[in-house]
């Protein structure tokens, strides 16, 4: 897990909120606040709008700010091994 300081000089598509947040590169590296919800990679795809111009973009990482979240995935190439993580941060 990487950790990042915050940048009062970022642009308004790199703004961030409590909750989720989603992040790709493709399109000027956007991120979407999606707060407190439910997100599943490759699946609600649809929510990643940039939020600046409403580009749908495909997510391809997400970030998480003053939240506490569970994190569940598979081992890439073991399709049979799901893990999950529980997070709790506070980094106001
Ligand atoms: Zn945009």
């Amino acid at each position: 897990m990487l950790m990042r300081k915050y940048s009062s000089s970022a642009p308004k598509w790199r703004y961030y909120d409590q909750g989720l947040n989603v992040e790709a590169y493709g399109h000027s590296m956007v991120i979407k606040p999606l707060g407190f919800r439910v997100f599943k990679f490759d699946i609600d795809s649809e929510l990643c709008k940039c939020p600046l111009c409403g580009y749908n973009f495909n997510e391809l990482t997400c970030g998480f700010w003053d939240a506490i979240f569970r994190y569940s995935g598979y081992i890439s190439g073991n399709p049979i091994s799901l893990i999950t993580i529980m997070v709790q941060l506070e980094n106001k």
